[in-house]
């Protein structure tokens, strides 16, 4: 492709076939080939990129590792990919600060290693923790099971340094918790998706490393009595750093075709809890715990060690990759639906038919309700369903994406069921920040 010769501080990939592997993340979303595959090395290539993206008229898609669920870094229509894998820089960690700062290349698992090496953490952790990049997870705003006591990877950020429609590399925010200087630019570039600029760099909060767990596996006799757990614990002063579950379509295919540590999961539905606050696995509060549990604590296990807290959380790691593997044209959302309404949830969803299975976040509410046979249905029926799955977590105050964002995946189905007042100041916002359209072009909004 002409326009990108010369590119300073940048490699460029333009052959078809080393193109391919930039058509997809881990969504069911297919991208078109794009005009190429950049690789900046530096700022010249981002700001020299932005100008030729405004004179030419493409666009600029962010990829971090690819592996987002909602098609947020496939290319489309005209659109030159900016795999920021080969953007340089180190993870800083200031202890003094509880602060670290890293580029958006870092991967993540680096990244909270690095946080750990100085006995801090930073919560943060997508099930994806070891393949994905910081940039990613800053641009979808991660979760992970974390999440329930500790919320999202915007809790943890404080600067961005990010590439706007300039050409230039701005920061926003200070290494800092408080600064209060009028609207947070930091705040509004993560879980952006890239369509407002592009993150180079952050600073992220870190906080003193737990140093108790308490992990449990708590098998359910009955699959509803699940469900009022998340609301009781937090009702009676517990918050569990980790609460998720699988339901019974999902744990039978785990007992029945996942790998060895799988086969002997126990109950109809199964929880994992996990807490991490001082004294968690003093006996008061394991007693306490019991009490509240009541008859579900029987079949009760609680890992005694960090072998076993990594065998329970390795079957939990690989849940979606384990689907995904069975059922490569499934479809896997992330609704969420408020912990109070649950039961609520799953009443309703079976009422409505949708062949669904479900796993994930139980804790926050933040459910992967997966269509498996999603290939094989008529592609209408399947808009249909989502669009059903949707408005009912809609219905019941929850919302259709808790971590995974809207991409492409989700764009139609975000724009039918927001108040068109908020799409009307997205678009402003948009507008405001990307005049030519050239970020990230026709996701989200
Ligand atoms: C097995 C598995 C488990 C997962 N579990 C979780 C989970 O528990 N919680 C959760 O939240 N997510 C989960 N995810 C999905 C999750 O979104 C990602 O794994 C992660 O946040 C994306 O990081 P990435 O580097 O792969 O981003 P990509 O997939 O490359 O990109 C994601 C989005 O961010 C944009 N983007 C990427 N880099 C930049 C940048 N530098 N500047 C601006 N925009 C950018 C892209 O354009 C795209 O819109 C899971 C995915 C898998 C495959």
């Amino acid at each position: 492709m002409n326009v990108l010769k010369g590119l300073p501080e940048a490699t460029v990939i333009r052959e078809p076939s080393d193109l391919e592997p930039f058509l997809r993340d881990e969504s069911h979303v297919h991208g078109v080939l794009p005009l190429a595959v950049v690789k900046p090395h530096g700022p010249m290539a981002l700001r020299e990129l932005v100008r030729r993206a405004k004179t030419e008229g493409f666009g600029l898609v962010p990829r971090g590792a690819g592996t987002g669920k909602a098609g947020g870094c496939v290319p489309t229509d005209r659109t030159v990919v900016v795999d920021f894998s080969a953007w340089p820089g180190d993870i800083h960690v200031s202890p003094q600060d509880l602060c670290l700062k890293a580029p958006a290349s870092a991967p993540l698992r680096e990244v909270k290693a690095a946080a750990e090496a100085q006995g801090l953490f930073y919560p943060p952790d997508p099930n994806s923790w070891e393949s994905c990049a910081l940039g990613g997870t800053l641009a979808t705003n991660a979760g992970g099971p974390n999440a329930c006591k500790y919320g999202m990877t915007r809790h943890w950020v404080l600067a961005v340094d990010a590439l706007m429609d300039d050409g230039e590399i701005h920061t926003f925010g200070i290494p800092s918790l408080k600064a209060n200087t009028g609207p947070n630019l930091a705040q509004l570039l993560v879980g952006s998706e890239g369509i407002f600029g592009f993150i180079v760099g952050a600073t992220l909060r870190l906080t003193p490393r737990p140093s108790e767990f308490t992990t449990l596996l708590l098998p359910a006799k009955r699959w509803a009595d699940l469900l009022d757990l998340p609301g009781r614990l937090c009702a009676a002063g517990f918050l569990p750093s980790a609460f998720e579950f699988f339901d019974p379509a999902v744990l039978s295919e785990l007992r029945a075709h996942g790998p060895e540590e799988a086969r002997r999961l126990p109950g109809e539905a199964l929880a994992i809890l996990e807490f991490d606050e001082r004294g968690c696995t003093s006996e008061p509060f394991l007693e306490a715990l019991l009490d509240l549990l009541g008859p579900m604590a029987d079949g009760l296990e609680v890992a005694s060690d960090e072998r076993q807290r990594g065998a329970i959380w390795a079957v939990r790691r690989m849940t979606s990759a384990f689907l995904k593997e069975r059922h490569p044209e499934k479809v896997s959302e992330d609704i969420v639906v408020p912990r109070s309404r649950l039961g609520e949830f799953f009443t309703r969803l079976e009422g409505l038919g949708i062949p669904s299975v479900s796993y994930g976040h139980l804790g926050d509410g933040n459910l992967h309700v997966n269509l498996l046979a999603a290939g094989e249905t008529e592609p209408a029926l399947l808009d249909r369903q989502l669009m059903v799955l949707f408005r009912l977590a809609v219905d019941l105050g929850g919302t259709l994406s808790g971590e995974h964002g809207i991409g492409l995946a989700k764009r139609d189905a975000f724009l039918a069921l927001s108040d068109p007042g908020q799409i009307q100041i997205l678009r402003a916002m948009k507008g405001a920040l990307d005049p030519c359209g050239i970020f990230n072009p026709g996701k989200v909004i």
